[in-house]
């Protein structure tokens, strides 16, 4: 298949690309359609690697309401209504949910998903669905599970033996909740024991961390020292860190410097967290997002998640990347024009690193994943909502849209 006349990520030229056996074979200007080829003419569109979802929680999307909607809109009435809609999930709910919220985000460009699994049940039946779900969907997107203690480890019954049997099971990564625990010593045992286990089993690590306004929250010093200890920053990832929003100056110059040693990734949510931070704020109100334009600054990854889709946490959402891409360049205050242009490597190449992809982007040799906007560069995509024109996987399309027209009638 040939693909002719299309700009790869804000590049000023126009070039084409062959694709052969689901892989990008060649990448270059004037390439000739061989006898019977398929020609796709992209008339100067752009090209990007696909959307990543760093993090998202698909057990708990589209149950927003469901049994009562989150009042408060805190995280803390979230976690309630979460627990009494625990009591009636099966594996056929998760697996519905879930799979519809992975359309969705395919339709918005998106292959690869980090999603969080509640694993404070039992009966762990969440993990089952997704592990379940992952391998049903493989040829869509590549999902990465995290066993994620939404109510604790060291708080929860048996919680670090549920965490240990989701690892058993399958889990990719390995998540925490330190600013839940009961106590600051819960906290640190909690990040000390999935460091642990972690190197035990050579997983990824994905911690949602101080995720609260609460300026004394100091999970993250933990984490990352950990990770500096065990030599396996570019393996973890401190998702929300909110608290960094509200911690004093003097104390994030000296954090910085262990941040930078570690080489820990960050995640931040910019829809789920403007909504749920500053809740018990008067005013002035914190935006409760954490330090992503001075963490960029300092060389540190960063990529954003939509976190929750119509659920308890976030009672809105379509698993839209560009919708969090474009409340968190507001709230962080990164609107300069190539800050604005370059923008989409907070949801392609950022979160690659972050989810530790190999052979993404588009390269010769990679496989042939990318999507086609209907902008000329990403800056203009991005402002006009562009259309998701293709989105293909190993050269196949998984994904199309068709431009709306908009009529004016004066
Ligand atoms: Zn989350």
């Amino acid at each position: 298949m040939l693909i002719k006349n299309i700009v790869i990520e804000n590049s000023a030229e126009i070039t084409d690309i062959r694709i052969k056996d689901g892989k990008f074979e060649r990448i270059s200007k004037d390439i000739s359609p061989l006898s019977g080829e398929e020609v796709i003419d992209c008339k100067g569109c752009m090209a990007l690697p696909p959307f990543v979802e760093s993090h998202v929680h698909l057990d708990t999307c589209l149950t927003a309401g469901d049994p009562c909607w989150n009042l408060s809109g805190t995280l803390f009435e979230g976690i309630e209504c979460w627990a009494k809609r625990k009591e009636k999930l099966s594996k056929k709910d998760i697996k519905e949910r879930a799979g519809k919220a992975i359309r969705m985000q395919a339709s918005n460009g998106v292959q690869f998903v980090r999603t969080h699994v509640d694993v404070t049940d039992p009966t762990l039946i969440a993990i089952e669905a997704m592990l379940e779900l992952k391998q049903d969907l493989k040829d869509i997107v590549d999902i990465q599970i995290v066993a994620f203690p939404q109510e604790g480890i060291m708080s929860y019954p048996n919680g670090e033996k549920l965490m240990e049997n989701a690892v058993k099971m399958g889990a990719d990564c390995i998540g925490a909740i330190p600013h839940f625990e009961f106590t600051r010593e819960y906290s640190v045992e909690s990040l000390n024991f999935i460091m642990k286990l972690a190197e035990k089993h050579n997983k990824l690590v994905d911690v949602h961390c101080d995720e609260i306004d609460d300026e004394a929250s100091r999970g993250l010093e933990t984490l990352a020292c950990r990770a500096y200890e065990y030599g396996m920053g570019e393996m973890v990832t401190a998702s929300h860190t909110t608290a960094m929003h509200s911690y004093n100056n003097a104390y994030v110059s000296k954090l910085f410097r262990l941040l930078k040693m570690s080489k820990i990734n960050f995640v931040s949510n910019p829809l789920v967290n403007t909504h749920l931070q500053g809740r018990m704020d008067t005013y002035p109100k914190r935006r409760g997002v954490t330090r992503v334009k001075e963490l960029l600054e300092a060389g540190i990854n960063v990529s954003f998640g939509h976190d929750d889709i119509f659920d308890p946490w976030y009672p809105l959402g379509t698993g839209n990347m560009r919708d969090v891409l474009h409340m968190g360049l507001h709230v962080c205050q990164m609107m300069g024009y190539e800050e604005i242009l370059n923008s989409y490597k907070l949801i392609t190449h950022n979160g690659a690193k972050t989810l530790h992809l190999s052979n993404y982007g588009i390269k010769e040799g990679n496989p042939a994943d990318f999507i086609v906007l209907n902008a000329d560069n990403f800056y203009n995509a991005l402002n006009e909502k562009a259309a998701v024109l293709y989105s293909y996987r190993k050269g196949k399309l998984i994904a199309s849209e068709t431009p709306s027209i908009k009529k004016v009638l004066f």
